[in-house]
């Protein structure tokens, strides 16, 4: 029996968890209401010991903590209960006239019980997002927040059982071989948030037992810049959406593409934004993180050091290891075969590659993966336009970065090796819930035309009808 750390055995969490969707008690709108309702007074009320957890794992700046996490939740579990009626409520659909008298509906219900893997970049949001989705659809859901975040893994721990039902949310803690204990058991929906490499090993736990998985994870995000931008608000967003959470978001420009024309000048302004958003030390920026452990410090530091390989630093460049601080670092001259190109950067180095035009931008991006985003920076609609129907990507925005994410209207997900499945808002609850066809015939009429014994004749309407 696998031994979880708060002491209770695995088996008894998932007994507890099945029981209570057994019951029944979670599928009402008054249970998932309130279950929403507690999680946005947990954040509300909570609202300084998450900042100070954040603080502590990745020395999250409050503000952050606040608009990418804290904030960023309540408004989401806000959002969900808002509308949380009318996203259960059957929906209506038409009857084709082969299958009248009739009625046809969709008619969302609960998948069971749900595990949640999350990451550590952030690691509030990624941990309760997919909860509210889950809790909106009205599932039972063990939360395994990453191990790489401790504090607010702890936390979560702490607080979820004093605010939301527990006989129906489990927090289990752990690192590897915690999660392979849990990946073990048979799941009603599996989300999880992270690497391929661990994608993989999720998916195929998830394909044992036929379990329906979303996986959001990562990969290089292009940022295109045409040469007809206004260079001081491109490089200012750049800056912003590369450098947040010290470049480890997973949505983050990994690298620029700029055209040619522009480069030398899209390099200063990118200095100039840096410096005007964390200041000539950015080390003694209250509202710059730090990188979130040893083993990704290293990796980052390596990519700036070997730049030999991965070209000139143009801004920035410092590390430190004893703070795990690395500076918003622009890398110019980027072959595009470089060590650097051949893996998600995930941290606040950016690499920056000259093109004679969007042609070449558009065929550098095709040679890679499908990226998670795609950021194009353009005045041009027919570019603009060429961009999005020439390339695949989960998400993508013009003229500005990282925000796609903040809107729960817009699905959020990836494509091919950047995932698949998506949440946010009613995606969230569509990606837990199982939108069951129901079709409602009376039996006052049965037409004979349907059965055999068949004949020229009825073969003849039948053709006509379908
Ligand atoms: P991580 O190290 O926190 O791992 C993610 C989760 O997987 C953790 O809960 C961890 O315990 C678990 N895990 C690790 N190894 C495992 C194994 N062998 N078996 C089972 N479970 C295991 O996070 P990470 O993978 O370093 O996250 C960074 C990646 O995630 C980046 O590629 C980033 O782009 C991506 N990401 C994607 C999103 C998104 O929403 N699409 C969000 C954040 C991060």
């Amino acid at each position: 029996m696998t031994q979880i750390s708060a002491g209770t055995p695995l088996s008894e969490i998932m007994a507890r968890l099945r029981a209570t969707v057994a019951s029944g008690r979670t599928r009402s709108y008054s249970w998932r209401r309130g279950q929403l309702d507690a999680l946005a007074a947990l954040l509300e009320e909570r609202e300084a010991d998450l900042s100070r957890a954040l603080f502590s794992d990745l020395r999250k700046p409050p503000v952050e903590a606040w608009t990418a996490e804290i904030g960023f939740t309540a408004s989401e579990a806000a959002f969900a209960a808002r509308r949380l009626r009318r996203w259960m409520r059957p929906r209506r659909v038409r009857t084709p006239l082969a299958l009248q008298p009739g009625s046809s509906t969709i008619v969302p219900e609960p998948l069971g019980v749900a595990l949640i893997i999350s990451a550590w970049n952030y690691p509030l949001q990624l941990a309760l997002s997919p909860l509210i989705g889950a809790l909106a659809a009205g599932n039972a859901a063990v939360v395994k927040p990453s191990e790489l975040a401790p504090n607010t893994s702890q936390v979560l721990a702490d607080l979820l059982p004093l605010y939301l039902d527990t006989e129906a949310v489990a927090v289990v803690q752990g690192a590897v071989p915690e999660t392979t204990a849990l990946l073990a058991q048979r799941w009603d929906k599996i989300f999880y948030t992270g690497n391929g490499r661990v994608g993989r090993i999720v998916a195929a736990a998830a394909a044992r037992n036929l379990t329906p998985v979303t996986l959001e994870l990562g990969g290089k995000s292009p940022c295109i810049v045409d040469a007809d931008v206004d260079m001081a608000v491109a490089a200012r967003r750049i800056v912003w959406g590369k450098f947040l959470n010290a470049g480890q978001t997973c949505v983050a420009p990994d690298y620029v593409l700029v055209h040619r024309d522009r480069e030398v000048e899209l390099v200063a302004a990118l200095g100039e934004a840096v410096r005007a958003l964390f200041g000539e030390a950015p080390q003694q920026s209250r509202d710059y993180a730090r990188i979130v452990s040893n083993r990704h410090f290293d990796r980052l530091a390596g990519m700036i050091a070997g730049s030999a390989g991965n070209g000139a630093v143009a801004v920035g460049g410092g590390t430190d290891p004893t703070d795990r601080f690395i500076a918003p670092t622009v890398l110019t001259g980027v072959r595009p075969d470089a060590p650097i190109m051949g893996e998600e950067i995930f941290g606040p180095i950016l690499p920056v590659l000259a093109v004679d035009d969007i042609d070449a931008a558009i065929a550098f991006v095709n040679k890679g993966d499908k990226p998670l985003a795609l950021y194009l920076f353009s005045r041009s609609a027919r570019n603009q336009r060429r961009v999005l129907a020439e390339t695949s990507s989960g998400s993508a925005v013009i003229n500005d970065t990282v925000l796609q994410l903040a809107s729960p209207h817009l699905p959020f997900g990836g494509v091919g090796e950047s995932g698949f499945g998506a949440y946010h808002g009613r995606h969230g609850f569509e990606s837990f819930s199982h939108l069951r066809a129901v079709l409602r015939k009376p039996t006052w009429m049965d037409l004979a035309l349907r059965y055999p014994p068949y004949t020229k004749g009825k073969f003849k309407w039948i053709r006509r009808f379908m």
